[in-house]
């Protein structure tokens, strides 16, 4: 197989220096976050402004995404104290905007969801000026579960699509249907809620599949999108089929605005966390 050289605009340096403050509080607490566990190329820029994407219910992930970093393997019981201490750094960080997400756990018979709405209930105690994002697993597309999550009053749920459907077999375990219809579930639960997807480009999809999920994802009244370049975490991982140029970025941010999305963040290095606190400005 070709491996598809990385590109000049892809070479963002990480300086771990200037993530020591924030990893000791991490530690600290015994908090996990997406940009440790993912090695996301963000995280100096990131941690440097105090941003942070918490990983709750544990580090470890039931199901196998070709394309994911986090360990696979079975998890452990829920935390009942995580949701106190996330608050705490919350709080401790003095941040303006939270993102809370978690691995999918489907050995969990709510799938997390009430660990999800006590971790909402903590941060709006122990911070009440915080925005709350969560960015949910499918929960199997239960619709009690969905009912959990929203009704602890988050300001924005995520759930991303990531891939057109003809590639779904890296999203093992998943169905674009399923994931369409939690987007779906979510605007007919909580009609003012804001909901978010997001997609990672250059896994060899085509530029007419990929808006056909945007189509999709406006169908269901899908308020926010993040498009960005997948990486892979490895040699191991799924690979790299192309590096798309940030005029294509540019351009696909302009179509999508166009199509009715609120907000569009589409760039190589975006995440679905990435710049978070602007959706909504
Ligand atoms: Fe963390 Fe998201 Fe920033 Fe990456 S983009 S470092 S996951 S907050
Ligand atoms: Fe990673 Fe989420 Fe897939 Fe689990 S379900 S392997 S956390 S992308």
């Amino acid at each position: 197989m070709n491996i598809v050289r990385k590109p000049e605009w892809l070479q963002k340096k990480i300086n771990p220096a200037a993530h020591a403050e924030m990893e000791g509080l991490l530690g600290e607490l015994r908090l996990h976050t997406v940009c440790q566990e993912a090695r996301c190329p963000n995280i100096s820029e990131c941690f440097r402004q105090r941003q942070a994407t918490f990983l709750i219910l544990g580090a470890l992930c039931t199901r196998r995404c070709s394309f994911c970093n986090v360990t696979k393997r079975s998890p452990v019981p829920p935390d009942t104290g995580e949701p106190a201490r996330v608050a705490a750094a919350v709080a401790r960080l003095a941040l303006s905007h939270v993102v809370i997400t978690s691995p999918t756990r489907d050995d969990l018979a709510d799938g997390g969801a009430a660990h999800y709405a006590a971790t909402v209930a903590a941060i709006r105690g122990a911070a009440p000026a915080t925005t709350i994002e969560l960015l949910i697993p499918d929960f199997q597309g239960s619709r009690t579960a969905l009912a959990t999550v929203v009704a602890s009053g988050p300001a924005i749920v995520g759930h991303n699509l990531e891939t057109v459907p003809r590639l779904y077999q890296i999203r093992s375990g998943a169905d674009y249907h399923r994931s369409l219809a939690v987007l779906e579930t979510l605007r007919e639960l909580a009609p003012s809620l804001r909901t978010k997807s997001g997609v990672m480009l250059g896994l060899g999809e085509t530029e007419e599949e990929l808006f056909a999920v945007l189509d999709d994802l406006r169908r269901v009244d899908c308020s926010y999108l993040s498009l960005g370049q997948y990486l892979a975490p490895s040699r191991a991982h799924h690979p790299v089929i192309e590096y798309l140029p940030p005029e294509t970025f540019d351009r696909y941010r302009e179509q999508a605005l166009a199509m009715g999305f609120a907000h569009v963040e589409s760039g190589p290095y975006v995440r679905s966390s990435y710049h978070a606190a602007r959706y909504g400005e």
